[in-house]
């Protein structure tokens, strides 16, 4: 029988429960585009504010702002349509990319918890799944930061929308 590799199941499992999607901002630009609405409209609806707070090397810390899905009381994206996505062909990077997104590689927890929900890939052969995270992953990050940088971290002003108080959470809350 030939090796079997990743084929998504469309099961809708990964659009659901514990877990944070991120939005930068050519997704948020895509979602406004799709939906035929203004980018304020899109983010007050669809997306929570939030400050990452990462650990650096020698204790200090970074404080990285961040949109992200909005999810509803039962931590589903609030996009999700019986097991499928209604922004399909405008969904962020990150739903493009999952499973094989950073915590796959780097997080074995996070991955445990993947395999026990995903059919896809208990069904795979390991030796077909990605082994490292990929380039475009993490050249998309860098150029946030970047554009973080360029514009003193003020994120209202890359999207030139108003946003709410923002909520702070650990990178470690996100596994
Ligand atoms: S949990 Fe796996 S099979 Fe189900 S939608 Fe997500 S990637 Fe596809
Ligand atoms: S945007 Fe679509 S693919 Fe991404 S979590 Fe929501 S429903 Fe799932």
């Amino acid at each position: 029988m030939p090796a079997k590799g990743f084929v998504c199941r469309r099961c809708g499992a990964c659009c659901r429960g514990e877990g944070s999607v991120f939005l930068y901002p050519e997704d948020i630009v895509a979602i406004a585009a799709h939906l035929a609405l203004p980018r304020q409209e899109t983010v007050d609806r669809y997306a929570d504010f939030v400050i990452l707070e990462i650990p650096e090397e020698g204790g200090s810390w970074l404080y990285l702002p961040y949109l992200v899905l909005r999810k509803d009381e039962a931590h589903t994206c609030l996009f999700l349509r019986e097991r499928l996505c209604a922004i399909h062909d405008a969904k962020p990077a990150q739903c493009r990319e999952t499973p094989f997104v950073a915590e796959f590689f780097d997080d074995d927890a996070w991955r445990a918890d993947l395999l026990r929900a995903c059919p896809a890939l208990r069904e795979a052969d390991p030796a077909s799944l990605p082994a490292a995270v990929g380039l475009a992953t993490a050249d998309r990050d860098h150029r946030y930061r970047d554009l973080l940088r360029e514009h003193a971290y003020d994120l209202e002003r890359i999207l030139s929308v108003t946003l709410p108080a923002p909520r702070l959470i650990a990178a470690a809350e996100l596994s």
